[in-house]
């Protein structure tokens, strides 16, 4: 079944806004196992919306358009879509009902005149109601035996209305039940991992392998399409097991909620361990994402943002002798910083990083991009030094990334 997604705005044209509503709906066709063929962003302009209406009428099955539900002149999504196929506009009490009860429980004493257009809706279509908002959504299925679905442009009115209404009616038109499970590695780059898995790829039908790559992490969608779940699940199982082979122990994890600090926060807590950071060119993003995790308390002592030699020195225990000889950016001074940070906190693990993030301050000999990081555990430390691409925001996000994958890596060498 071929899937169209229409957004509609001339904000998101202007670029303004950015399409958030076009990734979240194509993340969660993929997830229905319906293939999204075209994106379409349109202005609020009734020709144009018009044409692109039509357009995807003939070449799409399902077209979910966001946006332009709402009170005003420029909001004429569900007018064109009505026109498209020669469709009425009728009120609908129920949803006028709900647009009074809205308004009675809002600070609001008085109903805009404009917002009885939204009890306004297309012919015979199928009502969502809207639990955020007043703009009810629509499915509207066509003569032709095409989906058009209908969703307020506001995400935080379209998230849950497709969540709830949507994704639900999308399941029942589907024949087969989609199941997939991610399988998350970091610490490889995505042209290796496609390597090693280069002949499941080319053998694959159902399941199919999906790669995702982020920064310096890659993702693995294992997906297949079956009768009942029980059979998806069946189907999925060998291939989870054989990465889980291929990839030992870069896998962090196979929960597609959790993130790679997520994991190091659960090992740290289950091995009972407290940690310590000393940051130099990443300046507290990587002590950010570890308190990004609900219950960091539990295991994080103190964090250090130690960018000049003498903070260095005054709270790290960095010899003045290691600066000088080494440089700040050495595995030396990575070493002394994660002792000198886990001693002085009583910290049982620590993380250390210090590099040179660009643009400037690059050397031949320290080139921008050369991190060290050193990560203290079993009372032994361990530095590794890393040549990261791109630009400053880019190398301070992989030394994280690679700090976070040290750190885990390391708990589980010295702990398990
Ligand atoms: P409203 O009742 O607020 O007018 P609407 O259904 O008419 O809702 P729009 O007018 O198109 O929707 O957009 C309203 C707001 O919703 C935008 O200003 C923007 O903040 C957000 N929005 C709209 N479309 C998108 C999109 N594709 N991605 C992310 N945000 C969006
Ligand atoms: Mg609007």
């Amino acid at each position: 079944m071929v899937v169209e997604l229409i957004s509609v705005g001339t904000e998101l044209l202007l670029g303004n806004i950015v399409n958030t509503n076009a990734a979240y709906l194509s993340q969660k066709c993929a997830k229905l196992g319906m293939t999204v063929y075209y994106e379409v962003t349109v202005g609020d302009n009734p020709d144009r919306l018009l044409d692109t209406i039509q357009t995807a009428c003939k070449r799409s099955d399902i077209i979910i358009l966001s946006g332009g539900l709402g009170p005003t002149q420029d909001d004429l999504t569900k007018e064109t879509v009505a026109k498209s196929q020669n469709m009425a506009l009728v009120e609908d009490s129920h949803t006028r009902k709900r647009i009074e009860n809205y308004f009675k429980n809002s600070n609001y004493k008085v109903i805009p005149d404009n917002n009885w257009k939204q009890a306004q809706i297309i012919e015979g279509c199928k009502v969502l109601d809207n639990d955020n908002g007043t703009a009810p959504g629509m499915i509207v299925e066509t003569k032709e035996g095409k989906r058009i679905i209908l969703l307020p442009g506001p995400p935080e009115e379209l998230k849950p209305m497709f969540e709830k209404k949507v994704f639900p009616y999308l399941n029942t038109i589907q024949p087969n039940v989609i199941f997939s499970k991610m399988v998350k590695v970091c610490g490889i780059g995505e042209s290796m991992v496609e390597t090693q898995i280069k002949d499941l790829i080319d053998a694959q039908t159902n399941p199919t392998i999906a790669t995702y790559a982020k920064c310096g992490e890659v993702h693995m969608r294992v997906t297949a399409s079956a009768p009942s779940v029980e059979e998806a699940k069946k189907l999925v199982k060998p291939i989870v097991k054989e990465l889980k082979e291929r990839f030992g122990q870069s896998i962090y994890t196979t929960d597609e909620e959790e993130t790679l600090e997520d994991t190091v926060v659960k090992l740290l807590k289950k091995y009972d361990l407290t940690l310590a950071t000393a940051e130099s060119c990443t300046g507290g993003l990587f002590t950010g994402r570890i308190v990004n995790v609900p219950g960091a308390s539990d295991v994080l002592k103190e964090g250090f943002i130690t960018y000049s030699n003498k903070a260095k020195k005054k709270n790290l225990d960095v010899s003045k002798n290691t600066l000088k000889k080494y440089g700040a950016v050495s595995e030396q001074c990575a070493k002394e910083m994660a002792k000198g940070v886990a001693i002085n906190t009583d910290s049982d693990v620590a993380i250390a990083i210090t590099g040179v993030a660009g643009p400037d301050g690059g050397t031949e000999e320290k080139p921008v991009g050369l991190v060290y990081i050193g990560c203290f555990a079993n009372e032994k430390v361990l530095v590794r030094e890393y040549h990261f691409k791109g630009n400053r925001q880019k190398v301070r996000e992989s030394s994280v990334v690679y700090a976070m994958d040290l750190l885990r890596r390391c708990i589980l060498d010295n702990y398990k």
